[in-house]
């Protein structure tokens, strides 16, 4: 689709748009700040605040431990409506808890156990780093054989590399959906019945893919799956994250974090750990309430509209930041790293500069733009399209533009900044 640079093509596309009305549903609290950066924490939804506030007053304050009645299976409550809006998924198979680190180390050990005499676990070389990292120490503990597949920095891994490398040995494979700096999309389908064929286990992480990408998991074979609340879902800073086991592999998956969570009974305090048939055996403790919580007004807005609506939206934002970069931000030295074609990408596009560090930095502390910077020189833009105007791509392009042909970033100080 072309839509032409100048302005007026974004505002027809804004007032064409089904999901305007939802911006409304969010936090604007600074209406000049140009906020792209919904794929690393989504915006505060409007409700969360007070839904907050009358579970710290009413259900703290004045229940007390008797709230726990309501609280002890929230986790399984909002893992129910994740699974039936947003996953594809069945009841009972999705649960909200942990964080995203620690739910796919629960269920790589898992599926690892439930392969025993294979030895070979496949992952992207070019994964986000905790999954590597909690890969590499797994591999470490349990003297297993980690292969990352090389995958390219700008396209993704190519499922040719996969399926050459899926071999008799394989145990699991773990991917990321949508690659989480250059956007990448996988076939998801392909993937589960390549890695089928060969008798592995695939574990997906959804946290770049879920409330943005129409899922699936059930339809498409998915058996494993982790991801975060709180970038597209908009659940929080650190709210907890979910994890899906499909149904018929829930019981034969132990996960290696025997808490009384997942204890069939739970009050009984029995002697020794025998854990429940369904997916609340991979809970382990006492959820951080409020951090859930906040996971609950944040689905109240994502059912507002189905995936695939979301989805349509999120393609037009991408293909209007595209071509714009291509207009204006080719010519300054900026060049597309993600998937040229929209159908093979997130809802997030990489843009490669070798001072794409400096220019991040600038944007943010002089124009209030705020996208992110993604190592070794990538500026990352991810317009949620829940919340995020076709307008405020083109004015985020058009001000990073004349911000860099200033030079201006030139002299700017390099802060040392922790979180980038
Ligand atoms: C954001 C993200 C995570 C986050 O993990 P935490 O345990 O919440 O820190 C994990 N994996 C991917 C692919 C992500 O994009």
């Amino acid at each position: 689709m072309k839509h032409g640079t100048g302005r007026a093509a974004a505002e027809e596309l804004d007032a064409a748009d089904p999901l305007s009305e939802l911006r409304n549903a969010f936090v604007c609290a600074e209406p000049e700040t140009l906020y792209l950066d919904g794929n690393s924490l989504g915006r505060l939804p409007s409700g969360t605040a007070g839904f907050l506030e009358r579970l710290l007053v009413d259900g703290w304050g004045t229940g007390l431990v008797r709230s726990w009645e309501e609280w002890i299976d929230w986790s399984g409550r909002l893992g129910d409506r994740l699974a039936a809006h947003t996953l594809g998924a069945a009841p009972g198979e999705v649960v909200v808890c942990d964080s995203t680190s620690v739910n796919l180390y629960k269920l790589a050990v898992a599926a690892l156990d439930s392969r025993p005499g294979r030895r070979t676990v496949l992952a992207d070389a070019d994964d986000f780093p905790t999954n590597r990292y909690i890969l590499q120490g797994l591999a470490h503990q349990r003297d297993l054989r980690l292969e990352a597949l090389p995958s390219d920095p700008d396209h993704g891994l190519d499922l040719h590399v996969l399926r050459r490398a899926l071999g008799q040995d394989v145990a699991l494979v773990v991917l990321s959906h949508v690659s989480y700096r250059s956007g990448a999309l996988l076939d998801m389908a392909a993937v589960n019945e390549a890695a089928a064929r060969a008798g592995a286990l695939v574990l997906w992480d959804l946290s770049h893919a879920a409330g943005v990408i129409p899922l699936r998991l059930g339809a498409d074979g998915a058996d494993l799956a982790v991801g975060s609340t709180y970038k597209y879902l908009n659940g929080g800073p650190g709210s907890p994250a979910f994890l899906y086991v499909r149904d018929e592999l829930q019981q034969r998956l132990r996960q290696p974090l025997w808490g009384w969570y997942g204890q069939r009974d739970q009050f009984r305090m029995a002697e020794a750990y025998d854990p429940v048939d369904g997916i609340d055996r991979f809970l382990v403790g006492t959820p951080p309430v409020l951090s859930l919580a906040a996971v609950e007004p944040a689905l109240d807005v994502v059912e507002r509209v189905p995936v695939g609506l979301v989805r349509e939206k999120s393609v037009r934002l991408g293909e209007l930041a595209v071509e714009l970069a291509a207009d204006w931000l080719a010519p300054l030295g900026f060049r597309l790293a993600s998937p040229p074609e929209a159908a093979r990408r997130g809802a997030h596009i990489a843009l490669a500069h070798p001072e794409a560090s400096r220019i991040c930095q600038g944007l943010r502390r002089e124009e209030k733009v705020i996208c992110d910077f993604r190592a070794p020189d990538r500026l990352r833009l991810g317009p949620a399209p829940l919340y995020t105007r076709f307008t405020d791509v083109w004015d985020g392009l058009a001000i990073l533009r004349d911000f860099v042909r200033s030079g201006r970033y030139e002299r700017l100080p390099l802060a040392a900044t922790r979180v980038t």
